[in-house]
């Protein structure tokens, strides 16, 4: 079985969010499995820096508004995984990041630059850079690869399938559909069933019309999108391909993110043996100024800043945070209204800290620092740090949607008060208080040490691993592409 995996980000060499920590460690996943996977990225300047053993394999050129594309080899630094990055500098070759100029402004040919990437993706895995580099399927993510299972369905690839994973249905790659033209688009696939959407094209839209089948990155999230409330418009397509689509919750990268081990710390831990985690609290409150105080809780928040993650929600509640005693750190970076907001927090000093913008190092730091992590998120595809702050003995509070209602088991105090079963603490938003209500059971329960304790271990042995999506993935590859499993479309010449 053999996959071309394409995304826009990838750990770890490039990253926004969480696309980029999925497209990094699911892969090596599949592969431990024993899928054939190369994961195809768009060679951004990051990229060709920290990629290795590159080599040209092949040239597609006259691309989409006559743009050439170079096919390069390579591998990833840490694990060795086999990479394939579509070179076009006009394109690529740009200071900024993925999909933004250094202002954070989005690049104004991203249709275009994702539009080349996709096609490019779409020709390699039907054969055209040879056989050697041929896949029996596309799995494509996001909107910035939403149209590869479209170009695969019309260029004619009778031995290529395509899968299509929505890490978040809320960025749909949105373009006038003036660009029909430029990026070589059927006119008959613009339509309610195909890529428009209200009057536009969309490329998320495309990926879930064309794509053979339909991923989400958690079970709850895959009911939710059936629901206009979370489906942004496209619940009506995704209700009629509903047996098409499949909720696979993520996993974590449990090397890059493993207590006992992380580079990033001043102190090591795990559930043997708790102490390094207080030397990291105190640590991090010096770090950033807080009082020291090992008996304060210490609340923490790493966020994209944006109305899905609740940042509203976070910097209304801190004068109960205060008021209950506990000590609160957010990391985030995104719009800036709420980046002012941070930055000029009002509150006594030594309760509150705000670091602007985007700290991997530190990120691991307040993970492994805090008591509790914050996440009440409006919608959460899967969400990825409440699996982090479980595996390092962090409860998170979290809002009952998503992956967050997959993941964290609603804390429970046995009878007599003395022992806890549970994972964190799950509200569910739509009810005023709530968010302030799980907070105060937090603190509640943290004055409980050994019920704490219960809970923190039970979190540091939940089993976060990839294994168990990559044998769903790997599922849903063989039914999709059962003539791979048969040897009747193995090739000769297939490069190492
Ligand atoms: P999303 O993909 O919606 O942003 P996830 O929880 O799935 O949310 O993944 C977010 C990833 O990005 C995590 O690895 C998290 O640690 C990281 N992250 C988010 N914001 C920051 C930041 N400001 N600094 C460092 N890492 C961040």
């Amino acid at each position: 079985m053999k996959v071309l995996f394409a995304a826009s980000e990838a750990y770890p060499l490039v990253k926004t969010g969480g696309l980029a920590d999925v497209a990094g460690a699911l892969p090596v996943a599949l592969a431990e499995s024993g899928t054939r996977v190369r994961l195809i990225l768009p060679a951004y300047p990051e990229v060709l820096g920290r990629a290795t053993d590159i080599a040209t394999v092949a040239e597609l050129p006259g691309l989409l508004a006559g743009h050439d594309v170079r096919l390069l080899s390579a591998r990833t630094p840490d694990n060795d995984l086999p990479l394939l990055l579509v070179d076009s500098p006009t394109l690529f070759d740009r200071a900024g990041g993925p999909y933004t100029d250094d202002h954070g402004v989005d690049w104004p040919d991203n249709h275009l630059r994702f539009g080349v990437f996709s096609l490019a993706a779409a020709w390699v895995a039907a054969g055209a850079a040879g056989e050697a580099w041929r896949a029996d399927i596309l799995h494509a993510n996001d909107w910035q690869t939403g149209l590869a299972p479209t170009y695969l369905r019309f260029i004619g690839a009778p031995n290529t399938r395509s899968v299509f994973t929505i890490h978040n249905m809320r960025y749909q790659g949105l373009y006038p559909s003036t660009v029909m033209t430029e990026l070589e688009l059927p006119r008959f696939t613009f339509t309610m069933e195909g890529i428009e959407f209200h009057g536009q094209v969309s490329m998320l839209k495309a990926g879930l019309a064309f794509a053979d089948r339909i991923v989400t990155v958690s079970p709850t999230y895959a009911d939710e999108i059936l629901l206009p409330q979370f489906g942004y418009g496209m619940e009506g397509l995704l209700n009629a391909r509903r047996r098409d689509l499949t909720g696979i919750l993520n996993g974590i990268d449990e090397t890059a993110w493993n207590p006992r081990t992380d580079r990033h710390l001043p102190a090591h831990y795990d559930a043997g043996d708790l102490s390094g985690k207080a030397i990291c609290k105190a640590a991090l409150q010096q770090e950033l100024g807080l009082t020291q105080d090992p008996d304060a809780p210490l609340l923490t928040m790493v966020t994209r800043l944006t109305e899905q993650k609740g940042i509203d929600l976070i910097v209304s509640a801190i004068p109960d945070i205060i008021d209950m005693g506990a000590q609160i750190a957010v990391l985030g970076a995104g719009e800036p209204h709420w980046e002012h907001a941070l930055r000029t927090l009002q509150a006594p000093p030594g309760r509150t800290a705000a670091r602007i913008g985007y700290d991997e190092a530190l990120a691991h730091r307040l993970i492994a620092g805090a008591d509790m992590f914050l996440m009440p998120s409006r919608f959460e595809p899967c969400g990825l740090t409440q699996m982090y702050a479980m595996r390092y003995g962090t409860l998170p509070v979290a809002n009952r949607t998503g992956g967050l209602a997959d993941t964290v088991t609603q804390v429970q105090i046995s009878p007599g008060g003395n022992g806890a079963s549970g994972t964190g603490f799950v509200f569910d938003m739509t009810k005023p208080g709530a968010l302030v209500g799980a907070l105060q059971d937090g603190n509640a329960l943290y004055k409980n040490q050994p019920a704490w304790r219960d809970v923190q271990l039970e979190a540091m042995q939940r089993d976060f691993s990839w294994a168990g999506a990559a044998d769903d993935y790997g599922w849903i590859y063989r039914t999709l592409a059962p003539h791979a499993l048969t040897g009747s479309a193995k090739l000769s010449g297939e490069a190492a």
